[in-house]
């Protein structure tokens, strides 16, 4: 059976570095999580597809984020990842009605709207790289390919693609991005080009039943590679009920209280997966109790 993983490869004249990504079942995830209508599937998906392309090519124990702020009805999509190909991420407004554009396809870039990518690599000990750029077209693999270019000073080029079926559930996830290295000679460049001219849809190629691997034989036709690094990728959220509870705190003791007596137990809906966490006033004795002994 297949199943979602990522890898990433270099040719072995040292000019290209390519990685490639089935991500439905991640992406699948996330729609039945977050109950997402079928535009809000594709953006959040190519969201996702994009933040595991990005968590894949930063150093062990990374994490990323990518943020995307616009002003089209989604509002704001934001994605966790890491270089272990685990993803979790969320749309402020998953439910919006169906946008078609001109040719039938589902309009991201009408649901994005204008605005800001904006990429942030967390190492755990300095202070996080931020890099931001404006929306440039809102159909996401194309503000990544600027953000690449742009911010990170690397030409690249980044396909994203997530296939809705008609019963709202993903049919095909994943994306694929190359990227010039220094040395990448004018052949090189053009080669690249009309293998990117060839590839026309790579969720197509997902639903075809295509491997990474092979996305990868179809981008870097012509040239040898060595794939470097493989990793599973899963949908997986971090949260657990210490900090939720944690979450719960921070909303201050007068506020608990009064969820508590209007509505006879807090519950606290992770944004990243949307799963509830109920307390009873139990439970919030104890957490309250708990926080004032840790302060
Ligand atoms: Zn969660």
């Amino acid at each position: 059976m297949t199943q979602d993983y990522i890898i990433r490869a270099m040719t072995t004249n040292k000019e290209l570095r390519a990685v490639a990504v089935r991500s439905t079942d991640a992406v699948n995830h996330a729609q039945q999580a977050h109950q997402t209508t079928p535009v809000a599937t594709a953006a959040l998906g190519r969201a996702l597809t994009g933040g595991l392309i990005v968590g894949n090519l930063v150093k062990s124990g990374m994490e990323i984020s990518l943020d995307i702020m616009g002003d089209g009805p989604l509002k704001r999509i934001i994605v966790n990842a890491n270089y272990k190909g685990e993803v979790r991420g969320y749309v402020s407004n998953p439910n919006i009605d169906f946008i078609k554009n001109e040719a039938g396809k589902l309009d991201v870039a009408q649901a994005v709207g204008k605005g800001y990518l904006t990429i942030k690599k967390d190492l755990g000990i300095k202070e996080p790289y931020t890099g931001s750029v404006p929306l440039i077209s809102g159909e996401i693999a194309e503000d990544l390919t600027y953000y690449f270019t742009k911010s990170e000073q690397t030409p690249s080029a980044v396909g994203l693609g997530v296939l809705v079926d008609t019963d709202l559930s993903v049919k095909a996830a994943g994306g694929f991005l190359v990227q010039l290295l220094p040395d990448a000679s004018e052949e090189t460049i053009s080669r690249l080009e009309e293998n990117l001219a060839e590839i026309k849809s790579i969720s197509a190629l997902i639903e075809k039943g295509l491997t990474p691997e092979e996305i990868l034989e179809k981008l870097l036709d012509g040239f040898e590679f060595r794939v470097l690094e493989q990793a599973d990728v899963k949908f997986k959220c971090k949260c657990n009920r210490d900090r939720i509870a944690a979450l719960a705190t921070s909303l201050g003791e007068d506020e608990i209280r009064d969820i508590l007596e209007e509505q006879g137990k807090v519950e606290i809906r992770c944004h990243f997966c949307n799963q509830s966490y109920q307390f009873d006033e139990e439970n919030i004795e104890e957490i309250l109790a708990k926080s004032k002994e840790d302060n």
